[in-house]
């Protein structure tokens, strides 16, 4: 951080995680919960006091109903039942009379009155031993913090209900969050916390929002209000930027905007190298409204359907119709491309409250992905059934996470099976020879590679999370991201192993990771011999302005050298230097 021209401008550097920049002012968002005054009200004042109570909880209601109409457009579903449970939290007569009784008989001011009942109310149900009311909880602490947030004129800093164009800062948002963000509003984010390969990373980039994570401390340093640039390229902050600043951004901003003019002419080219070797160029979507970038940005269908988002955000999970017509609009709207969905992979950083599931101190090692999904057949069948019935509408194409070893797999296509049986008996069409592969994300999977490319059809590698397990660096943990290596030796013998296996069984590799969108790596992965790379829809053009770029042959001459290599600093620079010598300009 520095003022480093004495005009009162100030320069913060972190983690740059979604490319772009933007002008706003800043909106700062706190979720530390402050102290609630208590107060004793006057006998007269307290006519006035209900009428405060009465005009913040029409106020919360109405925001409810704005949010669950915003939640409905952003996971386009009509679902009336989000946020339905709050609404009801609002409109409980017991705990509103119970409210005002002690506003009139204990004189205390409503606030406090509020907060001390709806706290009474969260333990009395979290000591039931009942999930439904368990759950219940959550809607009460929401809506009661809302209330009082009312109450107190705090509301200012709620994340999705400004109508002005701004820059959010914020301790942490989470992927739920971020997944709710209107783009047309939120031009940028800064977050204390996250990392590179973090969900709420990843959904930035897919929706094409400008963020920077790892800005140590910053909400302590930007006011609400403050005007704020964002350099979502370089990773940089600057708060109160000076006249000379913004001149120096115009021009940074133009020679930005003329690459990706250059860009858009090669939108329907193919992704081919200058030798002439095709490589599948796909796009990773969370959500099927993100299917309008995927055309738009000339990628080959969609390489990894993050079908998890759907359940994100929601008080129940979404039925197996729900999930049917998310999966058949995407699977229309890919062709002639294909789609390949990835079965539910919660866990980890993505919570789906409706699953009602209990909290882990590991999350990203517990009951996440395939392995929840074999323990709740009641949830994996509905899906496993969305996706056979997809498949008679377009080139459907279902990948498994998180496997770990072939018997997972086979465990996981014995359920299939069973789908398959109910869907034939239902008379139900689908493709009967539905391509299943599975992600290669855990270092087990990729070490017994050889085992699984036998029975798969295709591998993908996550390197997201073989990253994070082979190096045992916690993918969303900002202090040690630095620790987080993709050109570590380790990760380019595993990709190599998988690549070998898969050769030898006449199978494709892909990778739908982030590694597979960062422009100085293409070459490094291409010439590992993978055949597919997908990536968020925004970066599709540079990848494959890369792809053109470069010769197979060079390509598999760099990485035979990086894996004589010894350091990840030196592969990198191995890295950089041919990206640098044949496309500088989306070198950032
Ligand atoms: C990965 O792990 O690389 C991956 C693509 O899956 P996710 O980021 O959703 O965990
Ligand atoms: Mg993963």
């Amino acid at each position: 951080m520095g003022d480093a021209d004495g005009t009162g401008e100030l320069r913060f550097e972190g983690i740059a995680v979604a490319p772009g920049i933007a002008r706003a002012s800043a909106l700062v968002h706190h979720v530390e919960e402050e102290e609630i005054p208590c107060r004793k009200i006057a006998p007269e004042a307290i006519p006035a006091e209900i009428a405060r109570f009465e005009a913040a909880l029409i106020a919360t209601r109405a925001e409810l109903l704005e949010m669950q109409q915003k939640i409905a457009e952003a996971i386009g579903t009509s679902d009336a039942s989000i946020f339905d449970a709050h609404l009801l939290v609002v409109e409980d007569r017991t705990l509103i009379d119970e409210v005002l009784r002690s506003v009139e008989t204990e004189h205390h001011n409503v606030e406090f009155a509020f907060n001390l009942i709806a706290e009474r109310y969260c333990k009395s149900l979290s000591e039931i031993d009942d999930p439904y009311l368990r759950e219940r909880v959550v809607d009460i602490e929401d809506v009661s913090r809302r209330v009082i947030g009312h109450l107190l004129g705090r509301n200012g800093s709620r994340l999705h209900d400004h109508d002005e164009p701004h820059i959010i800062i914020a301790h942490n948002l989470t992927p739920s969050d971020t997944a709710l963000l209107n783009r047309a509003l939120v031009l940028g984010f800064g977050t204390e916390v996250g990392s590179k390969t973090s969900h709420t990373a990843i959904m930035a980039r897919s929706l094409d929002i400008p963020a920077i994570v790892g800005l140590h401390e910053i909400t302590a340093h930007i006011a609400p209000g403050d005007p704020l640039l964002i350099d979502g390229y370089r990773g940089i902050l600057i708060a109160r930027p000076s006249a000379e600043t913004l001149r120096e951004y115009e021009v940074y901003e133009r020679q930005k905007d003329l690459v990706e003019e250059r860009l858009e002419l090669i939108r329907d080219t193919t992704s081919t190298t200058a030798d002439g070797i095709n490589i599948t160029l796909s796009a990773n979507i969370e959500l099927p409204a993100e299917m309008d970038d995927v055309i738009e940005q000339g990628a080959e269908g969609v390489g990894l359907y993050r079908s998890e988002f759907l359940f994100l955000n929601r008080d129940e999970p979404p039925t197996e119709d729900e999930q049917y017509e998310h999966y058949r609009i995407v699977a229309e709207r890919c062709a002639p491309h294909s789609v390949i969905i990835r079965t539910l992979d919660i866990g980890g950083d993505k919570n789906a409250a409706g699953l009602d599931l209990p909290p882990e101190d590991n999350p990203f090692l517990g009951c996440r992905a395939i392995r929840l999904c074999l323990e709740h057949p009641e949830i994996f069948k509905p899906q496993l059934r969305a996706i056979l019935r997809a498949s008679a509408h377009g080139s459907v194409r279902m990948m498994y996470p998180m496997i770990s070893g072939l018997s997972e797999y086979r465990q996981a296509n014995a359920v299939l099976e069973e789908c398959k049986a109910e869907l034939r008996a239902e008379g139900r069409v689908f493709n009967e020879a539905l391509e299943v592969g599975v992600m290669i994300e855990v270092p087990s999977a990729a070490l017994a590679a050889d085992l699984l490319a036998r029975e798969v059809k295709f591998f993908s590698i996550g390197t997201n999370d073989l990253i994070q397990y082979s190096i045992a660096v916690d993918r969303v943990n900002e202090r040690i991201a630095h620790l987080y290596k993709p050109t570590h030796p380790a990760i380019l013998r595993l990709i190599r192993m998988v690549v070998d296996a898969a050769r030898a069984n006449g199978i494709w590799t892909g990778v739908c990771g982030e590694m597979a969108g960062d422009v100085v790596l293409t070459p490094l992965l291409l010439g590992l011999g993978i055949d597919e790379l997908s990536t968020s829809p925004a970066v599709v053009p540079r990848v494959k302005k890369a792809i053109q770029s470069v010769s197979l042959k060079e390509c598999q001459a760099l990485a035979e050298k990086a894996l004589q290599t010894h350091t990840s600093s030196e592969i990198l620079q191995l890295c950089v230097d041919l990206a640098r010598s044949r496309y500088d300009e989306l070198v950032s």
